[in-house]
């Protein structure tokens, strides 16, 4: 198949087509205000996918969300878990909450504890783990959303950025299957939204669902793979992410604008007479598309493990290597890199920057722990049509 022959297939990584993990079926809710919230909403959540879920305000999108972990009970229709449907006894409620965890929009909605340990440890104490256990998932989970070093603090001190990690470090030390989060991006900087959107990745990559709920165009155009609209409490839309964005109307209606890079394709394909579809996500695969040298060297792209790598070592490589960058590509590398205090090159969205080098023909390389060798690896054969076998990942130790 030719790039540019307009077949599409997804840019990113592949999504296998799984069964649904969560399946509602003609769903109303209505608040006791007599607000019909939801109108008989149905729709299926692919395990393990990443889904964007987008509409005005007032449109549903929490109370469709606090449907899925049985914190409210519909009116009519259903909503089913893994094949069954939900019921909502204390104890089936408590062995999905176990699964399918939420994090709220407000923080203060969501917190209560007056530490952020406490906190992050209240639902695995209430899952009756033993205290070991209980310890070892709260250490890990502030250790991903990076705030290990403020656990003894009082959550009343922590700034909303940091309060809005500490309710999702509650979800994740629960070991969910799925990840619930509305609107995480909300009112945290450039840098915290990136460093969310991995640990979104990170985590997805290890089987987990994960679902958003964002008015960020950008971040739900190149992070999902598939998108649900709701409008007025009915899903008006669901499907592929590029489907959405190219049905103009609908887009505009319900209050959104086309992402910048949907539309650089778009203006692009006219110029230079191509199909608009694939459609590049992020700016590597657009330059990718309308690049013209079909022949052009690539760099060199290395993977060199996190594990025992010092600043003296890293010294000698590039006195070896001048020319070649080098990028911190993980949550855990980024903070382990920061820690022994590697002197890098890249700092955040190493990936997509590694990738923009390479393309340019010279060499970059990722420093990343085990898990991202492999996502880095789904995700430049995901993208193989491109460059044939030319780019490819190479160690180095
Ligand atoms: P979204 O998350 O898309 O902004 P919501 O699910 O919060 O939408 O709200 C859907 C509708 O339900 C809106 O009309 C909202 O005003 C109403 N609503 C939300 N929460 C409540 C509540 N606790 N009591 C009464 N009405 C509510």
């Amino acid at each position: 198949m030719g790039y540019l022959d307009g077949s599409e297939f997804d840019l990113r990584v592949v999504t296998q087509v799984n069964e649904p993990v969560i399946k509602v079926e003609g769903l109303s809710y209505r608040y006791p205000n007599k607000t019909l919230a939801l109108d008989g909403v149905s729709l299926e959540i692919a395990k393990g996918s990443r889904v964007a879920l987008l509409g005005p305000n007032g449109a549903g999108k929490s109370t469709l969300f606090l449907h899925f972990n049985g914190i409210l009970k519909p009116r009519e229709g259903k909503v089913i878990f893994e094949g069954k449907e939900i019921k909502y006894g204390a104890k089936s409620l408590e062995e999905l909450r176990a699964k399918v965890a939420i994090v709220l929009q407000n923080p203060d909605d969501q917190i209560f504890s007056a530490t952020v340990e406490e906190d992050v440890a209240f639902g695995p104490i209430n899952l009756g783990l033993s205290m070991d256990e209980v310890e070892t998932r709260v250490t890990e989970a502030l250790d991903q959303v990076g705030l290990l070093d403020q656990r003894s603090k009082p959550t009343q001190q922590l700034s909303f950025g940091q309060r809005k990690r500490v309710s999702l470090a509650g979800a994740i030390a629960m070991r969910p299957e799925v990840l619930i989060m509305d609107e995480p991006t909300a009112g945290l900087d450039p840098r915290m939204v990136h460093e969310l959107l991995e640990l979104a990745d990170e985590l997805n990559h290890k089987g987990l669902t994960v679902i958003m709920s964002t008015h960020d165009v950008e971040c739900a155009y190149s992070w999902a793979d598939e998108v649900k609209v709701l409008e007025k409490g009915k899903v008006v839309y669901s499907g592929s992410t590029p489907g959405f964005f190219s049905e103009t109307v609908l887009v505009h209606r319900v209050g959104l604008t086309e992402p910048l890079l949907f539309e650089m394709n778009r203006s692009l394909s006219a110029v230079y007479g191509v199909p608009e579809a694939p459609h590049p996500r992020n700016i590597f695969e657009l330059e990718q598309k309308f690049r013209r040298d079909g022949d052009r060297q690539f760099g060199r792209l290395f993977v060199m493990p996190l594990d025992g790598l010092s600043q003296e070592r890293l010294t000698i490589l590039r006195k070896e290597m001048p020319q070649v960058r080098f990028g911190l590509l993980g949550s855990k590398a980024r903070k382990v890199g920061c820690a022994n205090g590697l002197d890098t090159d890249v700092r955040f969205d190493a990936l997509e920057k590694g990738l923009a080098e390479v393309s340019s023909g010279r060499d970059f390389v990722l420093i990343a722990d085990d898990a991202w060798h492999e996502m880095v690896e789904r995700r430049l054969e995901a993208n193989r049509e491109w460059y044939g076998t030319k780019l490819r990942l190479l160690p180095l130790s």
